[in-house]
């Protein structure tokens, strides 16, 4: 389909004026295209050919409006490091409407109401890590919202007193932008008319199998549990961290949202922290699940006029075991375990395994990596040869094949698992910074060689080899702050 021919759908105007503003975007002088996603076009079937065009980085730029489209931004309000932020909303994001029941929204596209004292922009580094991290989420099966393009322009943004550096815009794509700040915004008018007709946009968008029945409110709130649950488990599986996880950055459809100081964790450390600007380590790595809890908590009391409180803190109290389980199952298939031979048995094994990667400083995505490509469960040197301290993993590889052997597990089936469970490539932040530093200078090819192992992490990428090994020490878990 032709950017003309895109059918776009304004669905927000329903709601009282005090939720939204209706905004003209700022365009970005002399803006070009660094880089679209094929696959991202195809879930609106927009024609790649149009994404080359002046046409295209218009509309990204937000100087083309689609017919349908009134552009808009959302009100949010939310808890930011623990403490309730009464008006924050897209600051920095314009909504275009949606294609297909995906909202398209600009991040960096000017001023709106909500911009308190930001600028509105958002810079070429950040712009890059959002448009590849969110296809590489995709890409490993994790909820996430998407991304279609991106554009970059000589438009100067000040974020410190070193650099000049210059504004980009991507232009995600979600089944849905709302957030558990949405509904604290709307919650604080004390009017549950607003609150209900936010609950029924949320279930119409994204639980419309749950339209009609009793308690579907009740019923939305657990499935967003489950599905938070399951989403903490994943990027605990994987070793994500999100860096920001405010209530305003958490999506009621239960994907990944707004990625910020986001890493995936180079060498394994339970205590990591990726923002640099949590001192306290109250978003590290392990304790993303407790903190997502307790944003689902916030959420709870956020509809306490509108649904029964104490039916959805009980089911609350179904977090953690349900986090758990999932995150064993994924775990197991990460050491190629099949469930059904170990059931839950393996927790002691996994437990063991994190302090051994910590203790031996080994990369976390290439310890999976290494281990899908062992020959036989009595020669595990290409995993030792990756790590500078060999002897934890040493003694947990003997505890590894004792349980290999008790629950009968067979070798080759083993292998074919890890292979589906494990990619060869895992985009690190300094392989994004390597793309952002060759970006600045004009060259793009590194950004586009990014999205593609991105998009395919488990295929061969000859060219780029290096990336499928351990994060050179110089660079590994380093801290990003949240300026952007
Ligand atoms: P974030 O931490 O990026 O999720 O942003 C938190 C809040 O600050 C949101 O309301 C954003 O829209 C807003 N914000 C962040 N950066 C900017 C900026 N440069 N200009 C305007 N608003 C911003
Ligand atoms: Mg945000």
């Amino acid at each position: 389909m032709k950017l003309d021919e895109l059918k776009v759908e304004c669905d927000y105007f329903d709601f009282d004026e005090k939720f939204y503003q209706k905004v003209e975007p700022q365009a970005l002088y002399d803006a070009y295209l660094i880089s679209y996603s094929k696959q991202a076009c195809d879930l609106i079937s927009l024609d790649y050919s149009e994404c080359k065009t002046q046409e295209f980085v218009d509309f990204v730029n937000g100087k083309k409006i689609l017919k349908g489209s009134i552009p808009y931004s959302q009100a949010y309000a939310g808890h930011q490091f623990g403490y309730y932020v009464p008006q924050l909303g897209d600051g920095r994001a314009i909504n275009f409407g949606s294609v297909d029941g995906w909202h398209l929204q600009t991040k960096g596209a000017g001023l709106t109401k909500y911009s308190r004292q930001g600028d509105g922009r958002a810079v070429l580094r950040s712009s890059i890590r959002e448009y590849i991290m969110s296809e590489a989420m995709h890409a490993l099966g994790i909820p996430t919202t998407r991304a279609l393009a991106i554009i970059g322009s000589n438009h100067p943004v000040h974020r410190s007193y070193e650099e000049e550096e210059t504004a980009a815009i991507v232009l995600r794509m979600s089944p849905s932008w709302i957030r558990i700040g949405t509904f604290e915004y709307f919650a604080k008018q004390k009017d549950t008319k607003h609150l209900k007709q936010l609950l029924d946009y949320v279930i119409d968008n994204s639980y419309s199998h749950l339209k009609n029945l009793d308690y579907s409110y009740e019923r939305f709130y657990f499935e967003l549990v489950d599905k938070t649950a399951k989403l903490m488990s994943q990027w605990m599986a994987y070793g994500f961290m999100h860096g920001v996880m405010n209530t305003d950055n958490m999506s009621v459809a239960g994907l990944t949202i707004d990625y910020g100081p986001y890493a995936f964790m180079d060498n394994f450390e339970m205590m990591c922290i990726c923002n640099h600007t949590d001192v306290e380590g109250r978003y590290s790595y392990n304790n993303q699940p407790h903190i997502a809890k307790w944003n689902l908590e916030v959420l709870a009391y956020a509809l306490k006029d509108v649904c029964d409180v104490n039916k959805l803190i009980e089911y609350l109290q179904t977090f953690m075991s349900a986090n758990q389980k999932h995150y064993l199952e994924l775990m197991n298939k990460r050491l190629g375990l099949d469930d059904n031979l170990s059931g839950d048995s393996n927790l002691n094994l996994v437990v063991s395994l994190l302090e051994a990667l910590e203790v031996s400083k080994c990369d976390y995505n290439c310890f999976f990596w290494e281990l899908t490509n062992i020959n036989s469960l009595e020669d595990f040197s290409n995993v030792l040869d990756i790590v500078p301290i060999r002897q934890p993993l040493e003694e947990w590889f003997e505890k590894y094949k004792d349980t290999c052997k008790k629950q009968n597990q067979d070798f080759e089936s083993m292998k074919k698992l890890m292979k589906k469970t494990n990619p060869k490539y895992v985009i690190k932040n300094y392989m994004l910074q390597e793309s952002i530093e060759k970006a600045k200078e004009g060259d793009f090819t590194l950004v586009n060689d990014l999205l593609e192992i991105a998009q395919s992490p488990f295929d061969e990428h000859k060219e780029f080899e290096r990336y499928s090994k351990p994060t050179p020490q110089e660079h590994a878990n380093l801290q990003l702050s949240c300026s952007s």
